[in-house]
């Protein structure tokens, strides 16, 4: 009695990380800029990104179309 036993979860945090611009590549076919997430398996295009510099590779929407 008196008793209390709180749970405090522990908080998540994201790992955030910044944008490695090897990861990012510029699509000829598209235009888009893309990168693809590892830990989500996903695609990512942005349509206004600066894409100077970055690597030209045809995004995976484009080589599977
Ligand atoms: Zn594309």
């Amino acid at each position: 009695m008196g008793e209390s036993s709180i749970t405090i979860p522990n908080p998540v945090i994201p790992d955030i990380r910044k944008h490695e611009k090897e990861k990012l590549k510029k699509c000829p076919e598209c235009g888009f800029v893309w990168e693809f997430n590892y830990q989500k398996k996903t695609i990512h295009r942005y349509a206004d990104f600066p894409s100077y510099g970055l690597k030209k590779e045809i995004c995976k929407k484009c080589s599977m179309a």
